[in-house]
């Protein structure tokens, strides 16, 4: 039995049955030309949550390695799924690419970051990406996707769709012009005056270490829930009965509700049920008292999830994999 409470930042202590190590490209071809079910891909384990044991294999992809070309008007690096991506941003800003700085402290690694198009202070990885590489698994073949090919949308991708479970990606292509513009609109960084990118980095990192708990400290899997899009009929219904609803057009027209004020609205702010708290100062994430146990994470997430129901006729969709027995729970 291999013990997951060190492998997910939740950090519950489930089992999983047996585990697998890719640390070269054959090792991964080998492996995905087996027809496969009972997998679980593992990277850092910072958006997923095993809530209960599970009876099959964790894989985890070990492949390490940056190669980095410069372009008349780019920068492309080509980053091995194995790679740390905070580790990938910092060593970026060094060598002077600039791009990927508001998206620095994000944890977890570059093969997890395209799933569910990672994305902080105004920035999503989709913005840089050019190209996934990937090996199907059952044949062995390999794969590679375009941008558009990737489908990236708000924390979601074709990795969470028709290839969820199909393929494992094997590295990420980054394309970062040399013509770089701070992106700074964003609370928390808009005062800041014409900083460089190393300001932006330096700064995302304080912000980010003032408003999240640390997971090596508490652990926790970041933001439990996405925050909820909605079309505008249904946000001027909901603004004339919470008149002070905060909210974010999108570039579609559709309006983006902040999850952490809705849950903050029901009262979850604070409150514990068994080893689960509902983040005193960030209630969109649910954090592990030292006791947490899956049923409680799971009934806890039910909880919110309806009580934001009744109050608001909004549903929220969890962000982090809640993974059980029998492969991904949907609450
Ligand atoms: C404190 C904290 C703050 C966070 N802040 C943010 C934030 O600001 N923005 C944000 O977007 N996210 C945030 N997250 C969530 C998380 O860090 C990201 O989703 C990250 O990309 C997960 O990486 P991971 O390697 O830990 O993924 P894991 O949890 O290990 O895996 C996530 C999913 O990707 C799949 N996967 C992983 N590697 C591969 C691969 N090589 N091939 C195919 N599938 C794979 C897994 O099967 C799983 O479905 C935060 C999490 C924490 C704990």
């Amino acid at each position: 039995m291999i013990q997951l409470s060190t492998r997910h930042t939740f950090g519950l202590s489930s089992c999983a049955q047996a585990e697998v190590v890719l640390s070269s490209l054959e090792q991964v071809v080998a492996w995905c030309k087996q027809p496969r079910d009972h997998f679980y891909i593992l990277g850092g384990g910072s958006n997923s949550i095993f809530v209960e044991d599970y009876p099959g294999c964790i894989v985890q992809v070990a492949l390490r390695g940056i190669e980095l070309t410069e372009r008349e008007d780019s920068w492309q690096l080509r980053v091995a799924a194995g790679e740390n991506w905070h580790q990938l941003v910092a060593w970026s800003i060094e060598q002077g690419i600039n791009g990927l700085e508001n998206l620095a402290l994000i944890p977890g690694t570059v093969g997890a970051a395209p799933i569910q198009n990672i994305g902080a202070y105004g920035r999503e990885v989709a913005d840089f990406i050019a190209m996934v590489d990937a090996v199907e698994i059952g044949s062995g073949k390999p794969l590679q996707f375009s941008n558009q090919a990737c489908q990236f949308g708000y924390r979601d991708s074709v990795f969470k769709q028709q290839w969820a479970n199909r393929c494992l990606v094997t590295a990420v292509t980054f394309e970062l012009p040399k013509q770089w513009q701070a992106q700074i609109n964003y609370a928390g960084l808009d005062t800041l005056d014409k900083p460089d990118a190393a300001t932006i980095f330096a700064k995302v990192i304080r912000v980010r270490q003032q408003k999240l708990p640390d997971p090596a400290v508490q652990g926790n899997a970041g933001s439990f829930f996405k925050n909820p899009v909605v079309d505008a009929q249904v946000f001027n219904t909901l603004q004339h009965d919470f008149v002070s609803i905060p909210h974010y057009v999108q570039a579609d027209g559709q309006i983006k509700i902040p999850a952490a004020w809705l849950i903050d609205q029901c009262g979850f702010k604070g409150q514990t049920r068994g080893g689960v708290i509902c983040h005193p100062n960030q209630p969109l994430v649910l954090a592990n008292n030292g006791s947490a146990k899956g049923d409680d994470v799971v009934a806890f997430a039910r909880e919110i999830r309806d009580t934001v129901w009744n109050r608001f006729a909004i549903l929220l969709e969890n962000e982090v994999r809640l993974v059980g027995r029998h492969g991904l729970i949907t609450l």
